[in-house]
């Protein structure tokens, strides 16, 4: 597919910002991401038109709403099919609508990739681009030191550390590969597998980091499960506090399940009152359950209550089999509960954390909230302020893939020449996020000195 795309506004707090793709699939990636209320399909949208409508995801579940352009090719800044999607001007949300770009097929662009574009499209000169490269260069100015100031990181030490690793093994590979003669000694394979499996290590650590960084911006998106009467909306309650949090609707096609947003300590939870999992034949609650099955799939918490005070049932034992490490269990009622059922709940959820509490009186809640917040401690937001961008964390996804590669070829048997192609694969995606990339062509190099968007 050939579509490139980046947020063409300032990585800023904003009233709009602008996601920009373009090439020729550019308007495919758009239909996908975006759905104009007049029901128009934006491949069949002509150039220099507007629609508004709404940003949804691979589920069809809304993000945001906002406005598309449309420009045709040859009619854009690239000179190719082009939309720019207007969405509010959140960061984490123009996050999100960029990866849902990527998601569905577009490719991050490279700093001044539009202006690159355009120059190869016959728009543009060399020097009208690099006049281009002088205007923004103001803006330039400042990312570029955001951008080195949270180089100077502990994240990207290790980034740089990682692809030093790398370098070594290539060097003592081509080393013994070209100079037979020099008697080196052999690379073993399982000294390649050993720095394959740890840099990957490191580099899974980085992208996960990117990932909670976001989500803890965002709030972590989290579900009360358990049968009905065992008290979940007191717990939600509770939780809540008197300071009554925003109540959103979860975007979809009901407004059945309501999301809250509860601040733990340092960690905000999304979080959402589930109607319980039951098998039923009744429609209307037959959609409450999937969208709770959904929310379940999605969420990172999961807090499963069960009453302390009534002998488990079927359905308790079901849901108690269904709870993975993440889950974290409430044996509420506490004020009334009996210890045969306790020491029965506590038997069916063994090796998960366990909290007793009375949500009508609040004992336990400080129990509930260190065990919650001790899970996501550590996650300050750092690997986001590191990967500011969807380019660089893809960089680092590639990166992984091509040691993953590597570490097949490996295995199979197959020669380190084919390994040590995937190796310098991997390496280069790594250069490329230190900054060190060496182009191979003066346009490049001109255009590598745009920012992201431009
Ligand atoms: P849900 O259906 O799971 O949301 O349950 P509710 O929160 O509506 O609670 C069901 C009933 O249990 C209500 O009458 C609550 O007052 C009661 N309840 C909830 N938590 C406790 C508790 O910790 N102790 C006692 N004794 N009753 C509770």
């Amino acid at each position: 597919m050939d579509a490139v795309c980046a947020v063409s506004t300032a990585q800023a707090q904003g009233a709009i910002s602008v996601v920009r793709i373009s090439g020729k699939d550019a308007l495919i990636v758009a239909g996908k991401v975006f759905v104009p209320l007049s029901g128009k399909r934006i491949e069949k949208m002509t150039g220099y038109s507007c629609a508004y409508g709404n940003i949804v995801d691979k589920n069809g579940e809304t993000l945001d709403d906002g406005v598309i352009t449309v420009f045709r090719e040859p009619h854009s800044y690239t000179g190719e099919d082009t939309a720019e999607i207007s969405c509010h001007g959140g960061i984490y949300v123009t996050e999100r609508v960029l990866r849902l770009c990527c998601e569905n097929g577009a490719e991050p662009a490279d700093r001044g990739e539009f202006t690159k574009r355009a120059f190869l499209n016959g728009k543009m000169s060399l020097t009208q681009a690099e006049a281009v490269m002088d205007i923004v260069s103001a803006q330039g100015e400042l990312t570029l030191k955001s951008a080195r100031l949270s180089r100077e990181g502990r994240l990207f030490e290790e980034i740089k550390a990682v692809k030093a690793r790398l370098v070594t093994l290539l060097g003592e590979l081509a080393a013994w590969a070209d100079y037979p003669e020099e008697d080196l000694p052999q690379v073993e394979g399982s000294a390649v597998l050993e720095t394959i499996d740890e840099c990957m290590s490191v580099q899974r650590r980085l992208v996960e980091n990117y990932d909670k960084g976001l989500m803890l911006k965002k709030g972590v998106p989290s579900v009360i499960v358990g049968k009905p009467n065992v008290g979940k909306s007191t717990l939600l309650n509770l939780l809540l506090g008197f300071e009554r949090a925003i109540v959103t609707d979860t975007a979809g096609t009901t407004r059945d399940l309501l999301e809250e947003s509860v601040r733990l300590g340092d960690v905000t939870l999304r979080l959402c009152d589930t109607a319980g999992l039951r098998e039923t034949d009744d429609e209307v609650e037959k959609i409450g359950v999937e969208l709770a099955r959904r929310r379940l799939d999605e969420s990172v918490l999961v807090i499963a209550v069960f009453d302390g005070s009534e002998t488990p049932c079927d359905e308790d034992r079901a849901l108690a089999k269904s709870l993975d490490k993440n889950a974290v269990v409430v044996i509420n009622k506490s004020d009334k509960s009996s210890a045969a059922a306790v020491e029965e709940y506590r038997r069916l959820c063994a090796g998960l954390a366990v909290v007793e509490m009375s949500a009508v009186d609040g004992v336990g809640r400080d129990e509930l909230e260190g065990i919650i917040a001790e899970r996501f401690a550590g996650f300050d937001g750092e690997g986001a302020a590191l990967f500011v961008n969807e380019r660089q964390k893809k960089r680092l996804e590639m990166s992984i893939e091509a040691l993953e590669s590597a570490r097949e070829a490996l295995l199979s048997g197959m020669t380190l020449d084919a390994v040590t192609v995937e190796l310098e694969r991997s390496a280069e995606q790594l250069a490329s996020l230190t900054g060190e990339r060496i182009t191979d062509s003066v346009v490049d190099e001109i255009f590598s000195r745009f920012c992201v968007g431009k």
